[in-house]
């Protein structure tokens, strides 16, 4: 026995959940299946020794639509921040501030570096415009050589596991483009300075808050929001495609939406057993799981050669490591961006400072070090990481911590990888997944696109919009797609 909803969304990320509370404030029937037992995906926040962190540093960027940011403004009210940002990037050994400025950059850097960004500054027209190839040929040719060894190349290889040169020039353009740290550093060198990318958003109760009020939105709109809820099997079918699910991992340590989540289950089913299949049916549905995930839940699935394909789609692994610093905060600063070889980890972040918030503790601080990683390799399977804490800020420069405690997160599917060919292994699962009938992907992982919040968010707006009355309008989709395609991502 099952049940019936006009719309089945699989993850509760930014993504889902933004779809689901459209479609559900449209009046259509949404049910909401969630692995986890928490919703928010990697936008969530959860609790370490009393502070509310997250998945690494998350910022709302001032580039959220204005409609998206009025939204979120309306479910969050004061609790959304507008606040400045306070970073900081090791280049060359030393910490510039960010946001940067043209004087404490030439008074910082060494001067063979900044003799180098000048000289391919002059030389930029003679190096052409750098379009297609490889991440190191795109930026060697748009930053100068100077700029890319010194930031980029470094920081690649920690990122992604891969030297620029193993990389698709698509990923310069997806991530460099946007207003991080490193395009400023290039934009001021030049001598023009940007208002962008010196506030950011961020709500008192972590980033996660964002992804809760969301689901809140989606239940109280009538959404059936059901954690811990894994789906198995989608067999498409004329009119109606059925789901199997069985119960996900489990309890785990993850907090869950916020108060008043009425609907919010974190139950598989009300009075069913635990353990077992359960099957329901949908006029369509959205899926939010990786593509490649969803390759292997559909029956029949994908054609041996694309199955091979994708599945050489890889994703870079994290591990995020939360060390609890007593006797206060333990800088002033929000982030520290970490690019160069001396350490594995690529950025450390202090979630209290990203916020203003009576909840956080005085006696006591949380630091997040994001550590990129291969799931199963040596990193992902070490076991105690205080020693890399000590050493890491020893190794860059950075006040040591009075360590009371270390909690660590290990997460598979953390970034697309677009390595050299991925856009071809890509292509083929794409074309399959889009003659799957009335189903759709779309989110960070979903269409294999490095993204922000704010994209994935606008993604489940338009797949909403792209469902008519009268059935699913491919046309609208596509042009959606398009628009995603010129997503770039911001630090
Ligand atoms: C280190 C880091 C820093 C970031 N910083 C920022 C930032 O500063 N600003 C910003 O805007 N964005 C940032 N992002 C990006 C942001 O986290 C993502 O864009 C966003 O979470 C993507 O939302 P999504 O819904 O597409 O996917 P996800 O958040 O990944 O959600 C997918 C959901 O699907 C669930 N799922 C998977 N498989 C199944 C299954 N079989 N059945 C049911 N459910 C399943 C997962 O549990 C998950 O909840 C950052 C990301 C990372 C990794």
């Amino acid at each position: 026995m099952g049940m019936s909803s006009d719309l089945v969304v699989m993850g509760a990320g930014p993504s889902g959940l933004a779809a689901a509370w459209r479609a559900a404030r449209r009046g259509l029937s949404v049910t909401v299946l969630e692995r986890a037992d928490h919703v928010g995906g990697l936008s969530a926040s959860f609790e370490v020794s009393g502070v509310r962190v997250d998945h690494g540093s998350h910022r709302l960027h001032p580039a959220t639509p204005p409609h998206l940011l009025a939204d979120l403004r309306g479910l969050l009210g004061d609790d959304l921040q507008r606040r400045s940002r306070n970073g900081r990037l090791r280049i060359a050994d030393r910490y510039v501030g960010f946001p940067l400025k043209p004087a404490e950059l030439a008074k910082r850097l060494p001067p063979g570096l900044l003799a180098g960004v000048a000289r391919d500054a002059l030389t930029a027209p003679l190096r052409g415009a750098g379009r297609g190839g490889t991440y190191a040929g795109a930026l060697r040719a748009s930053l100068g050589p100077a700029l890319y060894e010194a930031l980029y190349a470094p920081y690649a290889l920690k990122l992604w596991g891969l030297p620029g040169e193993e990389i698709d020039g698509d990923q310069a353009r997806r991530r460099v483009t946007a207003d991080s740290p490193w395009k400023i550093v290039r934009r001021i060198l030049r001598g023009r300075s940007s208002g962008q990318g010196k506030i950011f958003y961020y709500p008192r109760r972590g980033f996660g808050q964002i992804a809760d009020a969301l689901a809140d939105a989606a239940a109280a709109a009538g959404a059936d929001i059901r954690l811990g809820t894994a789906c198995t099997r989608i067999e498409p079918a004329a009119g109606a495609v059925v789901l199997h699910t069985s119960p996900g991992p489990g309890p785990g340590r993850g907090s869950g939406p916020g108060a008043g989540g009425g609907a919010v289950s974190r139950d598989p089913a009300p009075d069913a057993d635990p353990t077992a299949e359960a099957r329901l049916t949908a006029g369509h549905v959205f899926s939010t799981i990786p593509m490649p995930a969803l390759a292997r839940l559909v029956e029949p699935g994908p054609a041996p050669e694309v199955a091979e394909a994708a599945g050489r789609l890889r994703f870079r692994a994290m591990v995020l490591v939360y060390a609890v610093h007593e006797g206060g905060r333990w800088t002033p600063f929000d982030a520290h961006y970490l690019p160069g070889p001396e350490t594995p980890v690529t950025r450390i972040s202090e979630p209290a400072n990203y916020r203003t918030s009576a909840d956080d503790p005085g006696d006591r601080t949380v630091l997040c070090f994001e550590i990129p990683c291969a799931a199963g390799d040596e990193i992902w399977a070490t076991g105690d990481f205080s020693g890399v804490v000590h050493e890491t800020l020893a190794r860059s420069g950075l006040p040591p911590v009075d360590l009371a405690g270390v909690v660590v997160r290990r997460v598979p599917y953390v970034y697309p990888i677009y390595a050299t060919g991925y856009a071809e292994h890509l292509a083929g699962l794409d074309a399959w997944a889009g003659t799957i009938p009335d189903v759709t992907t779309f989110g960070r992982l979903g269409l294999f696109a490095h993204d922000n919040t704010h994209h994935a968010m606008a993604m489940g707006y338009d797949a909403v919009d792209s469902l008519t009355e009268t059935g699913w309008d491919g046309s609208a989709w596509r042009a959606a797609r398009g628009r995603f395609a010129g997503h770039v991502v911001e630090d």
